[in-house]
């Protein structure tokens, strides 16, 4: 079995969608999952109707409406109004959501968003598989509620590998066609809805991937694969044919984009390949990530991360940063759900880079500034080098006013303005 992704580009509009119609019906084989993202910037403007929402802005129904809209306009150009439209059903999974928002202002901001946020997927799914079932080709299909089951930690569900190893077994049959299911959203075992976390499709394809042992997990994407910086941004970035595990997970972890970081430990486990290839032009081989690449990576590769918040921590009684202190910051930090993008200690300071969440950043600071004095800067870039040379970085940061530096043999870090 092979597990497909198809990413919010794939999908953002009814051309997109006949698009993935050719490709499924000319390059997908028969035994296969598909895994979606909702369809093109969906889940921003659903973070935007949770957020007004939260606020108690009742502009959160105008942005929702905008959403409904664009997808009901997608079902008038896929099926015109006929029968086969799921475009009554869309409406009401909008409408639904537009109650549950009246009902539940006052939950946890976390579960408000997961409850919110996942209807793109749901709508998206819904659309696509209606769409190929209308053009012939049978699918049958699947909520990842019900098949990818998290613990209760919202917004970042962690898989619960038992029973979701559980349900997909039992759940998915070789023989049985093409499933659809969901990307980036899942369920705890009270039926609750979560997410995976942001870009968190690539990380279902390959928890599924990883349950099934399939013979490889495919995402489709509208670049050509993974690149040694992102192409829209840097027009020196060249595209990594082959790229093993660990440099994919690296540069993962610097921030590159193309895929979730999450993705490659459920694939490494079995040694299941992953490619990543574009839905605009399938011929193109793409990139392949494996364990059996001898080569690595020489050029350098460039990762920018913008919004980004840097503050440096010193202890109110004077006392050096030591463990002890070093501990509860990080502690803190975690508790509040914020990742550490960088990290670095003087005798009595820690200063730490992390991207700005303006619901994550209050609580972070109402916990240090007990123990610690803050002072940060917002508005930051990080930009990451590895491999790098000292023509590249000259070309790259002229003129930028650099806030801290950090440097390895393989990897500079600039935090800068
Ligand atoms: N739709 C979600 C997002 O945009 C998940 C994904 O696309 O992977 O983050
Ligand atoms: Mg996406």
């Amino acid at each position: 079995m092979i597990v497909h992704k198809f990413g919010g580009a794939s999908i953002k509009d009814a051309e997109s969608i006949r698009n993935l119609e050719s490709i499924v019906r000319s390059r997908i084989e028969p035994n296969a999952v598909l895994v979606l993202s909702a369809m093109g910037k969906t889940t921003n403007m659903l973070e935007t109707v949770t957020s007004l929402a939260y606020a108690e802005n009742n502009k959160w129904a105008e942005k929702l409406n905008e959403v409904t809209q664009y997808h009901t306009e997608v079902c008038k150009l896929l099926f015109g109004i006929g029968k086969h439209s799921p475009e009554d059903e869309v409406k009401t999974l909008f409408s639904e959501l537009s109650k549950k928002i009246n009902r539940t202002i006052k939950l946890s901001y976390n579960k408000f968003y997961d409850a919110v946020v996942s209807t793109g997927e749901l709508a998206s799914t819904l659309i696509v598989e209606r769409y190929l079932s209308h053009c012939g080709i049978k699918v049958t299909s699947l909520k990842a509620t019900e098949i990818i089951i998290t613990d209760n930690t919202y917004r970042e569900g962690k898989i619960n590998w038992e029973e979701t190893t559980d349900r997909i077994s039992t759940t998915i049959k070789e023989d049985n066609g093409i499933y659809i299911t969901q990307g980036f959203i899942a369920g705890t075992t009270d039926g609750e809805v979560t997410t995976l976390g942001r870009e968190g499709s690539d990380f279902s394809a390959a928890v599924i991937g990883n349950i099934l042992k399939s013979k490889e997990v495919r995402i489709w994407k509208d670049v050509d694969g993974l690149y040694s910086a992102d192409p829209k941004l840097f027009n020196d970035a060249v595209l990594l044919p082959r790229v093993s595990y660990r440099e994919c997970v690296e540069l993962g972890y610097y921030g590159a984009r193309v895929i979730h970081p999450r993705t490659i430990l459920p694939l490494r486990r079995y040694a299941i390949p992953l490619y990543i290839q574009s839905f605009k032009t399938p011929d193109n081989p793409g990139t392949l990530i494996c364990s059996h690449n001898t080569e690595p990576v020489k050029i350098p590769c460039l990762i920018l991360k913008n919004k980004q918040c840097l503050m440096t921590l010193t202890p109110k009684d004077l006392g050096f940063m030591a463990e002890e202190y070093v501990e509860i910051i990080i502690a803190e930090i975690k508790a509040v759900g914020v990742r550490i993008n960088l990290l670095q200690s003087s005798a009595v300071n820690l200063t730490v880079c992390f991207d700005f969440d303006e619901y994550r950043f209050k609580p972070m600071i109402r916990r240090l500034e007990k123990t610690f004095e803050l002072r940060y800067n917002n508005g930051l870039s990080l930009l990451t080098i590895s491999n790098y040379t000292p023509q590249c970085i000259n070309e790259h940061m002229e003129n930028k006013n650099i806030l801290l530096t950090q440097q390895s043999r393989k990897i500079i870090r600039f935090v800068y303005q």
